[in-house]
């Protein structure tokens, strides 16, 4: 049969087979019988892999050595009688060159861009389940200093009624700093602070900066930055009661101003206010009569707060009333607390989601900021709430210290995709609130970042990268950087590299005949 070689086996073959100046000069015995093994081994195999291993062993000696097949006494009609072998047994036809030549050296570069993420990814960014023995120490401190019986830590209400919210309390639970002790008691004037004991497990003793203290433990820059506060979404994007709306189609309804734990970082800081409020089923019904009456809004977020907060038989009103309305498509509910007390995910929260579900499609949005805060309890929250809905997506807020570096990203991205929920946004953290300026990160560190995700992780684990500005701008770079003539040209955002990307043809694009409609009836 004649050889039919693609240019990458030919060019494989004259760099094996070119003699040159290093010709037979000290090949130690060794390497010989090494090389002869490869070589039998190669022709008497019925696989790819023997082959593959002769010509990378021969392509690395040349490489590096000099020395060409002939050195060890392969001929050329050799390599070729198993190049042609090689891709006959590849279901694919894949060539020894387009194998050794090319893919995996390619293979070979992509590995050298990750290679630094995976050595330190558990160091930098430990999750909370690698974290989960020290996190189960924690608990078992707290849980014996706060005389939380079991039940007491493996329920809701309980979580909630030995929820932390004095700096004295605090102070005994985990490592507090005399000076941030005087900070807090100073900012929870103006400022709540409420964690549950549970997200206080979460904080390992000793840390500067503890992602999850930040997220929860209020500090003075919270009064002292300077700034102006803008006045909240609803001050002029409220069109009627509790509701927000920025677009058409897509209006949100700010359900309760409670949360499990109040977010040091929070966009919705004035709306929380100072204490719980109960809101009537009246003012429901004014934004469920507002969304009635416009036949344009499609899809409806059920905010807060946080949504979960609720008590279950007002969440299953709730879905039901929208779900009756006609032109509500499709329902999302905003929720932190699979992260900050997962014990809320009950079987009857879990019943409502899916009786939801099934009328009209229901997404779980979430916020979780740093893999710290996914543990083996969040991760089975998510697991159980993600069997009875449509999709549970993420949104992060880009945080200093939190996850703004690139391994702190990677690393909450593909945790909780591991955690079955999908990364949807990372937000730039608002110039809104003077509150958090200090939590700010520059636009072009969250756009490196989130380009470093392409090609180095699951599509599906990169989130968009967003700043809100009386909506949500996407911060994406433009990947085309010029167009000559219908070719554009368009950079790989991980490597920079510049390919040429024909366009659609425009004279084929501008005929409106094709496929069925070039059918003449
Ligand atoms: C975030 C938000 C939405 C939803 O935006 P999407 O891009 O569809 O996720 C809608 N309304 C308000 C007021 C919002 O803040
Ligand atoms: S859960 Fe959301 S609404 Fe509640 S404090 Fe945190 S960021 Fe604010």
């Amino acid at each position: 049969m004649a050889a039919v070689f693609d240019q990458y086996t030919i060019d494989l073959l004259n760099f094996l087979c070119k003699e040159d100046a290093q010709k037979n000069t000290g090949v130690p015995e060794t390497l010989q019988q090494e090389v002869r093994q490869l070589l039998i081994k190669a022709e008497q195999s019925d696989l790819t892999t023997p082959i593959i291993a002769l010509f990378s062993r021969l392509k690395n000696l040349r490489t590096r050595e000099g020395w060409s097949a002939e050195v060890f006494n392969i001929s050329r009609e050799q390599l070729e009688e198993l190049a042609r072998r090689h891709q006959e047994i590849d279901e694919h036809m894949v060539s020894v060159g387009g194998r050794v030549g090319q893919a995996l050296s390619i293979v070979s570069e992509a590995n050298s861009r990750v290679e630094a993420y995976l050595k330190v990814k558990d160091i930098e960014a430990p999750s909370g389940i690698e974290l989960w023995d020290e996190i189960t120490e924690n608990r078992q401190r707290i849980q014996e200093k706060l005389g939380m019986s079991e039940e007491d830590w493996n329920s809701f209400s309980g979580q909630i009624r030995h929820a932390v919210s004095s700096v004295d309390q605090l102070a005994d639970l985990i490592d507090l700093p005399p000076e941030a002790a005087t900070d807090i008691v100073r900012v929870t004037k103006n400022y709540r602070m409420r964690l549950t004991p549970y997200y206080t497990s979460l904080i390992m003793p000793g840390g500067v900066n503890d992602p999850i203290m930040l997220q929860s433990i209020p500090t003075g820059e919270m009064i002292d930055n300077a700034g102006v506060e803008i006045p909240p979404v609803a001050a002029d994007h409220s069109p009627a009661r509790l509701v927000d709306q920025f677009y058409p189609r897509v209006v949100t309804i700010k359900s309760t101003n409670m949360c499990a734990m109040y977010c040091t970082h929070c966009l919705r800081i004035a709306h929380i206010g100072k204490k719980d409020k109960m809101f009537s089923k009246q003012a429901y019904g004014e934004a469920l009569d507002y969304i009635r009456n416009n036949t344009r809004i499609r899809d409806v977020l059920v905010t807060g707060g946080d949504a979960f907060v609720l008590p279950n038989s007002m969440l299953k009103w709730l879905l039901e009333q929208l779900d009756g309305i006609e032109h509500v498509r499709l329902k999302r509910l905003g929720t932190r607390v699979p992260v900050t007390v997962p014990m809320r995910i009950d079987d009857e929260l879990l019943d409502i989601l899916e009786q939801s579900n099934d009328r009209k499609p229901l997404r779980v949005v979430t916020q979780i900021n740093t893999a710290r805060e996914i543990t083996p309890v969040s991760k089975e929250a998510f697991k159980q709430i993600s069997k009875r809905v449509f999709a549970v997506l993420n949104q992060a807020v880009l945080l200093r210290g939190i996850n703004d570096s690139e391994v702190k990203m990677w690393k909450l991205c593909e945790t909780i995709q591991e955690a079955y929920v999908r990364p949807y946004y990372i937000f730039n953290c608002s110039y809104r609130n003077p509150q958090f300026v200090h939590f700010r990160v520059p636009v072009e560190r969250g756009r490196d970042i989130v380009e470093s995700m392409y090609g180095n992780i699951a599509g599906d684990a990169i989130p968009r990268y967003i700043a809100t500005a009386g909506g949500k701008i996407p911060m994406h770079r433009s990947n085309v950087v010029g167009r000559e003539g219908n070719e554009l040209i368009l950079k790989k955002p991980w490597n920079g590299e510049e390919v040429r990307y024909p366009d659609a043809d425009p004279d084929l694009y501008g005929d409106d005949q094709f496929s069925f409609s070039r059918y003449k009836s």
